[in-house]
């Protein structure tokens, strides 16, 4: 089997907001073609523009080769040959952050053929099933535009999780700081009532994770507040610091009273183990498609079931990607949870109209999968509608 053509669409929400924070309102989608007619879909997280020209911008020397190049006449089937040439041939520009993002979707597309020409849901072809079921976290993002209305919408959609059955929630909590919803700017008293409030909708059964979306400059100031939460049972805090303050994690890890997780934005394994080793994080979060797609978050596992640490994979993005972090998910002996941004409570377009769901999700779990490849199908109207370049 050959690869014949790649194609990179950018598609955009024709009713995205660039004031929001949410990254689901646009998409990079790859689309890998060969000659036996077999097709996979992939996508990424990163600026979908920068992606579609990392793999179609020409090459000029040996270390910044033409992506699209590279794979068009090879085999789709060896995969991991073709991540090496890839990200070697593109170290000069990629290496690390949007290159690597355009990989991860690449990559993604390539499991995806595997998965069809050999008729197995990717899950089996990455090593098969190591647990029975994927429990997947509600992820709470709010809406509004006063404190008020911020609280009692994430209150709402709690219930909202809660009634459809979901065994655990992510709850959104960022009042201030760089990813601040729609300019708010509360004192950290104001976090802690939300906080409260979320838990107290969702009751004690379920678990609650809390992000604050890099919201303190240092670990000191992130502990004055977040000490005193031992009370929520909050199963993990997501990102209290920058992302770079490795020694901030590292003593969050040490005197914070509930776990520690990070690692959405990071690419490749390489990261990964900065932060793990010398950032103590207890939950490890890459995000399939910014990583360096499934074969890199397979390494990144590993790695991680060596330290003795969790997995719970980032993902906020359309069915492709969530699709393909389940398959992740059920072959990770170490993930926990997944993220899951239901349709029914998401208000983004492109992962309610982009793409099925290559899996289902029945009383708060979600099934192994059972179609080859992916399992997803693509809505052809809807890449038609959104697709800007
Ligand atoms: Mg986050």
């Amino acid at each position: 089997m050959k690869i014949t053509d790649v194609e990179t669409y950018v598609l955009l929400a024709d009713n995205y907001d660039p004031s929001l924070t949410s990254s689901a309102q646009d998409t990079c989608l790859v689309i890998i073609k060969t000659d036996e007619g077999v097709e996979g879909y992939g996508e990424c997280d990163t600026s979908p523009w920068v992606a579609k020209a990392f793999i179609e911008s020409p090459g000029t020397h040996t270390m910044d080769q033409c992506v699209k190049e590279i794979l068009i006449g090879s085999d789709p089937l060896d995969i991991d040959t073709l991540w090496e040439k890839i990200y070697v041939g593109s170290a000069m520009t990629g290496r690390r952050g949007a290159g690597v993002n355009a990989i991860s979707a690449i990559d993604m597309a390539l499991w995806d053929i595997k998965g069809k020409a050999k008729n197995k849901p990717v899950f089996e072809l990455l090593g098969g099933k190591k647990q029975e079921e994927v429990i997947p976290y509600a992820s709470l993002q709010p809406i509004g535009h006063s404190f008020q209305e911020y609280k009692d919408s994430l209150v709402a959609w709690a219930e909202k999780a809660k009634s459809l059955g979901f065994k655990a929630v992510k709850s959104e909590v960022t009042l201030n700081g760089p990813y601040a919803h729609s300019g708010l700017h509360e004192e950290d008293d104001k976090t802690t009532e939300v906080v409260a409030a979320v838990r107290k909708a969702l009751g004690p059964e379920i678990k609650l994770m809390i992000d604050v979306q890099y919201r303190w400059k240092n670990a000191e100031e992130a502990l004055r507040t977040v000490k005193d939460w031992a009370e929520f049972d909050i199963y993990f805090l997501e990102t209290p610091v920058w992302t770079d303050d490795i020694k901030s994690y590292a003593r969050m890890h040490d005197e914070a009273p509930m776990k520690i997780a990070a690692g959405e934005w990071l690419s490749t394994r390489y990261e990964f183990e900065d932060l793990i080793v010398n950032g103590k994080i207890d939950v490890a979060q890459p995000d399939v498609g910014r990583c360096g797609g499934l074969t890199e978050s397979i390494k990144i596992a590993k790695f991680s079931q060596e330290h003795n640490r969790i997995i719970v994979p980032h993902c906020w993005k359309t069915s492709v990607s969530i699709s393909a972090t389940a398959h992740f998910a059920f072959n990770t002996p170490n993930c926990a949870f997944i993220e899951y941004l239901p349709p029914q409570l998401c208000v983004e377009i492109l992962r309610k109209e982009l793409a099925t769901e290559g899996f289902d999700f029945i009383d708060g779990k979600i099934k192994p999968p059972t179609k080859p490849g992916l399992g997803i199908e693509l809505n052809r109207d809807a890449i038609k509608k959104y697709q800007v370049a």
